[in-house]
């Protein structure tokens, strides 16, 4: 049958123990065995079904983990504390010193400062390239190059890769391709264009409500086991673990993630098309305006549309952050980073999520100090929304 991101959640049927519609929580950080030959084997991964020790999997890890692999068409994932927590423990997994990293230079402040200055202390060097140009990217990669990194749409500038594309370079030069799928959530399935790794931060759209952090790493049984393993697993050691209670409440918004993306692609799009029109410069991959508009078209689940990221330039920062402001003060949204709210969320990133990447490096990039970014909420009359925003527009001069 043809994969189906969203059905493939839904036909995963967890029951809990009293015949509960929601699988019950493991609330324990421990296990008892009966015997203490189980109690090795459990040690050496060797008794399935069998738990040891909460740092190493749990049963509510488990059942998360599967609807994530589920929705991302890969064997199995493992999920992480937070989204550094799964992109910290790939990385470190996957390279040893001595390696190098080709990656997007438009990726989350975060990871871009893991790379730019905490892999290197580890003798991990990356180099940072246009992620759209195919050519950049391969005369970037050397003997020692072990991945390619990229984001499938890019914080904060939704830059869109090509994965397929990076996907053969990948193959033909022997590296893993991870991408983090974090802004398009069941609008791209990056595993099934041929990524090696998928990684997603659950604390954007996937859990939808901002009330926690968390992450998952989709990917090959074989790849999550070397994470796991005890003796040298970055998962296992590195100890970014995921608490039972959250996994549990992640699984339940997981649910409902097909009907929220596709209302915020909706509200996006319709901002996104009202916006350039009044002459504003926007960038929304569902735009016929954006460079990578086609090739998102050819890669995307067309039902989930192109995602509830925008940005728009106005010009610069004392505009941004004056037009923010009233916009928080109309109630349009907050003025808060992070992403994939029920409410608008707007920042300057400039100024926030990715004040990590150099002033002279956001310039080269594109990234301009009046950029806002935009997580377009869930709002039920976007119609209404727009004229609001148009009337915060015109009041700050933004808009005639
Ligand atoms: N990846 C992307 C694209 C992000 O935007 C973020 C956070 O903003 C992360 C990863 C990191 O995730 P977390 O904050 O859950 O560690």
């Amino acid at each position: 049958m043809a994969f189906k991101p969203a059905n493939n959640i839904q036909d995963l049927q967890y029951f809990g123990e009293f015949g509960g519609v929601n699988p019950s929580i493991s609330d324990s950080s421990t296990y008892t065995f009966l015997s203490a030959k189980t109690m090795f084997d459990t040690f050496e991964g060797n008794a399935d079904g069998c738990y040891l020790y909460s740092r190493h999997s749990t049963p509510s890890n488990l059942y998360l983990g599967q609807a994530l692999a589920a929705m991302e068409g890969t064997e199995t994932a493992n999920v992480t504390a937070s989204g550094m927590g799964a992109i910290t423990s790939v990385l470190m997994q996957l390279c040893d010193a001595g390696d190098h990293i080709v990656s997007s230079r438009t990726i989350y402040g975060g990871t871009y400062a893991f790379l730019k200055n905490f892999t290197p202390r580890f003798k991990i060097e990356t180099s940072f390239v246009d992620i759209t140009k195919l050519d950049v990217v391969e005369a970037a990669i050397t003997p020692k190059t072990k991945v390619l990194y990229c984001e499938s749409v890019s914080n904060p500038l939704l830059e869109v890769a090509d994965v397929a594309g990076l996907a053969k370079l990948a193959k033909k030069h022997n590296l893993k391709l991870v991408v983090d799928n974090t802004f398009s959530p069941l609008s791209i399935s990056p595993a099934q264009l041929g990524a090696d790794v998928v990684i997603h931060s659950l604390t954007k759209f996937i859990n939808g409500s901002s009330d926690t952090v968390g992450g998952v790493i989709c990917g090959t049984q074989a790849f999550i086991d070397d994470l796991r393993n005890v003796n040298d697993g970055a998962c296992m050691l590195l100890g970014a673990t995921m608490d039972s209670l959250r996994a549990a409440s992640i699984l339940k918004n997981l649910r409902t993630l097909h009907i929220r993306m596709q209302q915020h692609s909706m509200n996006g799009q319709y901002l996104a098309e009202k916006l350039e029109k009044d002459g504003l410069k926007t960038v929304y991959p569902g735009l016929a305006s954006h460079p990578s508009h086609e090739l998102f078209k050819t890669m995307m689940n067309k039902k989930y549309g192109f995602g509830g990221m925008l940005t728009l330039d106005v010009g610069s920062l004392e505009k941004a952050n004056a037009l923010m402001e009233l916009m928080q003060k109309q109630n349009l949204g907050y003025l808060a980073v992070s992403l994939g709210f029920y409410k608008t969320l707007f920042s300057a990133p400039g100024s926030s999520t990715s004040s990590e990447i150099p002033i002279e490096e956001q310039k080269e990039m594109g990234l301009s100090d009046g950029l806002i970014r935009f997580s377009i909420g869930l709002d039920a009359d976007i119609e209404r929304t727009y004229d609001m925003m148009r009337e915060c527009m015109k009041e700050l001069n933004i808009l005639e």
